[in-house]
């Protein structure tokens, strides 16, 4: 009979090829100021991905040769100091072994007794105490923010209709249920509305100051109109570090009015939220302490390898009964292996789950939080760093006021828009760095979110000499355009 088990025959041999794995990760780490940010994928190693099923087995050295020369040279380059693009993480070395601990364990944290749920209740712990929410509060890993705020749209409507609306939908509401975020809030929040059920056309799109805060009065206007028109303002959508420029909402403002128009205050922090592991951050995210939920990423200013997404709830109760269900099958008992209700699958649409929970956890016994903290003070201190780079070079022009940890800044030229979109492609495979774009005011800017730990004055000074080098190739002078 053959050998149905997936186990290996010699396990003396995969140990060896497991220790030749792990050095070849540390090594990338250590080594990655050496490597490009990011490079084009050759075509001849896109198709190497285009092969049929494999039916038959290749010894794991061989495919581990082909992680080494056809994935790892082409990732995205995250963990590159040199990587600015977007906001994301940049990893560290605790919590790829983390994750390695969590892949050999294998555990399932939907729910049953088990020691990863109490990890996973540990950081929930935790994130109350950093956000001073209340005992009764209540927390889940997800993917990312992403998910958090669609879940928290379905908390909020179930606290507002009751768990008829689990049965019913939003049908039994009298009146349209209506959500207001601003505009410079992240596009998660438009799909979360949609994914609801309530569609888009009841997402209020509110107008932003010069600072890319929400407008609190044209806000309260709107919602007035709602209600005027008898419709049902039931949700607010703060944004505490906007995608764009880092801006935070004026929280304590917003949760001021959320309490006077009895509307559920929900904050997507998904980055920002973070900002309160220092001391320096923490007064500007003041406010979101009343919020009635919190998104946010362990995995972008956190640091924790992706992905480790959470939803923070004030109320355990009225999360848990969006999403509770009850089966047969997973009945709880008050001994055994189904104890311990309630489980994480009672506060989100996850059933199986992945031990998320440890490498967030060793992340924050590593290191401490004030040290976390204090990667988050770096980051900032490198956008001023590179603010004031900017404005003292006459061909570069900062785009808008830097909030935290965010630039926006172009090159000065005639074709602004698509020279400085050439600029940042130009840069992507130069290998040097990797800032990446977004619309300010209809102008097309450069955008640099410092968000990595590794990134140094170094590799912000690389950043602009590569950027005015490709604006001095790119723009030509206008004497030099054929107009003599
Ligand atoms: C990144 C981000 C999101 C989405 O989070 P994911 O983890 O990518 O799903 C939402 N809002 C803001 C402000 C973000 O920066």
């Amino acid at each position: 009979m053959t050998r149905a088990s997936l186990d290996p025959d010699n396990w003396d041999a995969l140990r060896a090829q497991g220790h030749r794995m792990l050095d070849d990760m540390i090594d990338y780490l250590e080594q990655i100021r050496e490597r490009p940010v990011w490079q084009a994928i050759p075509a001849d190693k896109r198709v190497l991905f285009e092969q049929a099923l494999p039916s038959q087995p290749t010894d794991l050295a061989a495919v581990h040769a082909s992680f080494m020369a056809d994935i790892l040279p082409y990732a995205v380059g995250n963990a590159h100091p040199g990587f600015m693009g977007w906001v994301h993480g940049g990893g560290t070395a605790v919590g790829m072994l983390a994750e390695m601990l969590a892949g050999g364990l294998n555990a399932n944290v939907g729910g049953r007794d088990q020691m990863p749920v109490e990890v996973e209740r540990q950081v929930v712990r935790w994130m109350r105490e950093l956000f001073q929410f209340p005992a009764s509060a209540s927390g889940v890993f997800v993917t990312g923010t992403s998910i958090a705020n669609f879940m928290a749209v379905l908390v909020a409507r179930v606290a507002l209709l009751g768990s008829s609306a689990r049965g019913q939908g939003v049908r039994v509401s009298d009146g349209e249920l209506t959500v207001y975020t601003s505009a410079a809030a992240h596009g998660s929040i438009a799909q979360a509305v949609e994914m609801a059920g309530l569609g888009r056309a009841s997402l209020r799109k509110i107008g932003v100051d010069g600072r890319q805060q929400i407008d609190v009065a044209a806000l309260a206007a709107a919602i007035g109109a709602d209600r005027a028109a008898g419709r049902r303002p039931f949700l607010l959508v703060a944004s505490a570090g906007t995608v764009d420029v880092g801006a935070i909402d004026d929280l304590r403002a917003l949760a001021a009015l959320a309490q006077r128009e009895s509307l559920w205050l929900h904050v997507d922090g998904a980055y920002g939220a973070m900002g309160m592991l220092s001391p320096h951050i923490a007064p500007r995210l003041a406010g979101i302490e009343l919020a009635d939920s919190i998104a946010f990423d362990f995995h972008k200013w956190g640091q924790v390898p992706y992905d480790a997404g959470f939803l923070l709830v004030r109320d355990g109760a009225q999360h848990q009964a969006a999403f509770a269900s009850p089966a047969a099958y997973l009945a709880r008992e008050t001994r055994g292996l189904a104890g311990g209700s309630p489980w994480p699958c009672d506060f989100g649409p996850d059933l199986s789950r992945g031990f998320r929970a440890l490498k967030t956890w060793m992340t924050f016994k590593v290191y401490g939080s004030e040290r976390l903290g204090r990667s988050i003070d770096q980051s900032c201190r490198l956008a001023q760093y590179l603010g004031a780079a900017i404005e003292a070079h006459a061909a570069l022009e900062l785009m808008a006021p830097i909030s935290l940890n965010i630039v926006c800044f172009r090159y000065r030229c005639g074709q602004a828009d698509s020279i400085n979109r050439q600029i940042v492609a130009d840069l992507h495979e130069s290998g040097i760095a990797a800032p990446s774009t977004t619309t300010i005011a209809g102008a097309l800017v450069i955008r640099a979110a410092l968000v990595n730990h590794r990134t140094s004055e170094h590799d912000i000074d690389r950043m602009l000499v590569a950027v005015v080098a490709a604006g001095a190739r790119r723009c030509a002078p206008p004497d030099h355009q054929g107009i003599a």
